[in-house]
């Protein structure tokens, strides 16, 4: 499998730039925030413990995610393509892990793509998604607390790929067609 990073702070488009890519290529998107949110809705015990996390803005503990996300890719169906990682590796203790796995399995990443977008344009963003979303961490709050963490924890991620020769800058402003057309650019060269 050739793999895709899709990395970029809360409101980057990640998750509306996933399935264009899907709908194109056929990848599979796993968001590691869905897989969280879907725990929670299990209202199970670590749902219960995973919810007090994200609503606060932090980040679960590398192990628990790492385990979870084992699981999870380990049920995917066999012939799978490729899989857009959205939300994951978040720290660089997660990427050198992910990194592991990728050889264990045989697989790689081809690239990380980072969508850049201006600070004042994804506060908006999460807080328009915050009308709806339900989701506990789309409050103004907690919004500058992820942007706080994703400065601190996510960005050292960028480096670690950027050494390895698989990381890509895409500017994320403008309409999702445009946006889309720079990501497209660059897999366009990976999936043909
Ligand atoms: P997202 O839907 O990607 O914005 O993720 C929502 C929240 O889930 C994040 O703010 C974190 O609390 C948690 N989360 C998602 N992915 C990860 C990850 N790779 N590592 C740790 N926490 C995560």
């Amino acid at each position: 499998m050739r793999n895709l990073i899709l990395c970029g702070a809360p409101g980057s488009g990640k998750g509306t730039q996933s399935d264009l890519i899907v709908e194109k290529y056929g990848l599979l998107h796993l968001s590691t925030g869905d897989l969280l949110r879907a725990e929670i809705s299990k209202q199970s015990e670590l749902g219960q413990k995973i919810d007090s996390i994200i609503s606060k803005g932090n980040l679960l503990p590398d192990d628990m995610m790492i385990t979870l996300l084992e699981q999870h890719i380990a049920s995917l169906p066999e012939h799978t393509k490729g899989i857009i990682f959205d939300g994951f590796p978040r720290t660089e203790n997660q990427a050198i892990e992910l990194e592991s796995l990728m050889k264990r399995s045989g697989d790689e990443t081809a690239v990380l793509i980072d969508l850049h977008v201006d600070e004042k344009e994804t506060i908006q963003r999460l807080i328009n998604r915050g009308k709806t979303s339900g989701r506990s961490d789309d409050n103004e709050d907690t919004i500058r607390k992820r942007l706080v963490v994703y400065h601190k924890q996510t960005e050292p991620v960028a480096d670690f790929y950027r050494k390895l020769n698989k990381y890509q800058r895409v500017d994320g402003m403008g309409t999702v067609d445009s946006i889309f057309q720079r990501i497209d650019e660059i897999l366009k060269d990976i999936y043909y």
